[in-house]
């Protein structure tokens, strides 16, 4: 039975006294300036809105968009002429999108990048947001693999939900309008940072807002922290920093696909007081958690040998290694934070283990949804694509081994374990792999547009959408991979 203390029910009761009713997130999406390739990008538009339409639950109340005339907002956003229709008065937030021609900045160009506009007077959540995105951004090309283009459409996907989670509430201009139940601000803008001398000699910004702390301390189990690690040192930034973070959905700009929406984005959106958010819409992640202080204070260079799961030896080595998320092979690279290089391994995309297309007469892999690239010594990969399941309450991982029929490994701790018919496989940790990256979740759970099936945590689609994570019209006149992934 579970216990409801009598303090939470005090709170609760102060709680509904002080908070406006809460309500749908009613997002209205204006595409008019999409001008290249605009039926792809619509609809990676489309699949971030049904995404956040039902992840986010509005604690603030605008009963309807007050656009009054175009102009009201120019001084902080590019001239747009915003649309009057019953359907964009109505909504609760007004987000446009445009292609747009990015100039080069230090040699590097965006890919895509959010503003917000405008903020309700007083509170500061916006209201008025909008997203450019890169005009040589390019759809999936027909040529690639049909695992590739859902890959590179699934990166596609993590980008523009990154962008919304910045018009949301992660931007350096929003941590200082967040606000407590009583509707007060939580922080003035100096509240919001700290620059931190770190041990390798260098300063680093830190995001101090108390939930991000109070998280930060808890998932990596090092009391030490003062906050969140930022991956600019200065100006406008709100990125993690992609040592500590480098799959996280808010390191920046998208790495090699298989990134993850993470608790702590959530924690974020949560903290602004702005919106409850549905924790079903969280991803697992795993990378560093409970890794204790010394995964903060480790030298660059010693990384690998002290945190073997989450870095790797030698950047350029061309040696294959099992992907962190296990969905297949990588290589060693190195990818910079805010200081340092630091070697990760990068997923390689035709090495999907989830790919199902084509032919595989390979008797030591298997290429299903949930396979997992599990080091092995019966391959010249030294990886294999197995399918596991987590068992006795996850104090147990079995493996099935393909090449030696209906034979399989159970796994009671982590370790290099014979397999019957000649061969190893290195079992993980079992409790931390499938409470982390074993953990089997439907994608992005299933973009608001499906039901998770518990069973086999796998997407149902409802009517009118498809592909594994729900994100696609049906009427669209390209399907990524409908055939992919168990469908
Ligand atoms: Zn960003």
């Amino acid at each position: 039975m579970k216990i409801v203390n009598s303090s939470f029910l005090l709170f609760f009761a102060l709680y509904l006294s002080v908070t406006p009713i809460l309500g749908d997130m009613d997002i209205y999406p204006d595409v008019s300036g999409v001008t290249k390739d605009a039926a792809y990008w619509n609809d990676i538009i489309q699949a971030g809105v049904n995404f956040f339409n039902k992840a986010l639950t509005r604690r603030w109340i605008l009963t309807s968009i007050p656009i009054t005339k175009a102009g009201d907002y120019q001084s902080v956003c590019p001239s747009k002429e915003l649309s009057t229709s019953p359907a964009a008065q109505s909504a609760n937030m007004y987000y446009f999108f445009e292609t747009y021609t990015f100039k080069n900045d230090n040699g590097r160009k965006p890919t895509m990048e959010t503003h917000e506009c405008l903020r309700t007077t007083g509170k500061g959540q916006p209201y008025i947001v909008y997203t450019r995105i890169s005009d040589t951004l390019q759809p999936p090309s027909t040529s690639l693999s049909a695992s590739e283009q859902v890959q590179k459409r699934e990166m596609h996907i993590y980008t523009m939900l990154h962008e919304m989670l910045h018009a949301f509430g992660i931007s350096y201009k929003n941590f200082q309008f967040f606000w407590d139940n009583s509707n007060n601000r939580r922080y003035q803008q100096n509240e919001v940072y700290i620059s931190e001398l770190w041990n390798d000699g260098a300063y680093r910004r830190v995001l101090i807002l108390d939930d991000v702390k109070t998280w930060m301390k808890d998932y990596f189990g090092c009391d030490e922290l003062s906050g969140l690690p930022l991956e600019e040192n200065t100006g406008p930034g709100a990125h993690f920093d992609k040592r500590f973070f480098p799959w996280d959905i808010m390191s920046s700009p998208a790495l090699n696909g298989q990134m993850r929406f993470s608790e702590l984005a959530a924690v974020i959106l949560k903290a602004s007081g702005w919106y409850w958010f549905n924790n079903a819409y969280i991803e697992p992640t795993g990378f560093g958690k409970n890794a204790g202080c010394s995964f903060f204070t480790e030298s660059p260079a010693n990384l690998a040998s002290s945190f073997p799961n989450e870095y790797c030896p030698t950047p350029g080595d061309n040696k294959i290694y099992a992907g962190y998320y296990g969905r297949g092979y990588g290589y060693c690279e190195n990818t910079k934070d805010n200081l340092n290089e630091i070697p990760i391994i990068f997923p390689v995309v035709s090495s999907d283990c989830w790919d199902t297309t084509g032919s595989s007469n390979n008797p030591y892999t298997t290429r299903a949804t949930y396979s997992y690239a599990f080091p092995t010594d019966f391959t010249t990969h030294k990886f294999s694509c197995l399918e596991y399941s987590c068992l006795s309450s996850n104090t147990q991982v079995r493996i099935e081994i393909p090449y030696s029929q209906g034979q399989f490994v159970i796994c009671s701790a982590e370790g290099w374990k014979d397999v019957v018919g000649g061969g190893r496989v290195q079992c993980p940790d079992p409790e931390s792999f499938c409470e982390n990256e074993g953990k089997k979740f439907c994608p992005r759970n299933c973009m608001g547009k499906g039901t998770c099936v518990s069973s086999t945590r796998k997407c149902s689609c409802n009517a009118g959408w498809t592909g594994y994570d729900c994100s696609q019209r049906s009427d669209a006149t390209t399907i990524y991979g409908g055939s992919l992934y168990g469908l």
